[in-house]
């Protein structure tokens, strides 16, 4: 099961946890394979997309059969590196910050906020969700090296100068929920995810193609 990993292209690369977490749920419930259709139906991909995706696997479903759950969910442990605990900081402990603290990451997949960063005296120091708070004076000192990703819940203003901190400190992925866009090198890697313009491309879609 050697794939070469720059081979899956991106957004098949992407949908990957998505699969993951299906397939770890039809496993738990006892079952050996999984047709196309099965997987389409569950994960809304459509079926063409999905036999491409796996082919990339090296997984190739039989006809009347479908595919090997465990062949599969064995190689999605190991692309997705699930065997490996990933440790994430997030900065910002704010509304949004403190429900991301409190969310267990662990039920769906191998990651954990192991160290949060805030400006306010009220909780640097204390523990939320069981994470250490700490103050963003101390985000040199504190940041262990083997974190390289860092979920951004700061207001937009500062998150331009506080990304270029955490790139300087090693950070290679963040997840920004801010309205700012912002400015890094190329090998660092953003996710950016408005809650505010995507519940608004929402509700703008359902009035302008509610059928579709
Ligand atoms: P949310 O946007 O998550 O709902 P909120 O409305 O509670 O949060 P915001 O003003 O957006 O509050 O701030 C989010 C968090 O970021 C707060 O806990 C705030 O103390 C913290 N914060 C503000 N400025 C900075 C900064 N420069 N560095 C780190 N944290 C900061």
């Amino acid at each position: 099961m050697n794939i070469d990993q720059s081979k899956i292209p991106q957004a098949t690369a992407k949908r990957l946890p998505l699969y993951y977490r299906f397939l770890k749920n039809l496993h738990s419930s006892g079952k050996q394979r999984v047709s196309s259709a099965e997987l389409s139906d569950a994960v809304k991909v459509d079926s063409a997309t999905i036999r491409r995706d796996f082919s990339y696997f090296g997984a190739l479903g039989k006809k009347g059969y479908g595919y090997n759950v465990n062949y599969l969910l064995s190689f999605f442990r190991k692309t997705l590196d699930q065997d490996e605990m990933t440790k994430v900081s997030l900065i910002g402990v704010g509304n949004l910050g403190t429900a991301f603290l409190h969310y267990n990451f662990l039920k769906n997949n191998n990651t954990v906020i192991s160290i949060a960063f805030d400006i306010d005296e009220e909780k640097i120091g204390s523990e939320i969700g069981g994470v250490p708070v700490y103050g963003l004076d101390h985000l040199e000192a504190e940041l262990p090296d083997d974190v390289t990703v860092a979920i951004l819940t700061v207001p937009a203003q500062v998150a331009q100068s506080i990304t270029d901190r955490l790139i300087k400190k090693g950070i290679k992925g963040i997840l920004n929920f801010t309205p700012a866009r912002l400015s890094v090198p190329d090998e660092i890697r953003i996710h950016h995810i408005d809650l505010a313009v995507e519940l608004q491309s929402l509700v703008y879609f359902l009035k302008h193609y509610p059928n579709e």
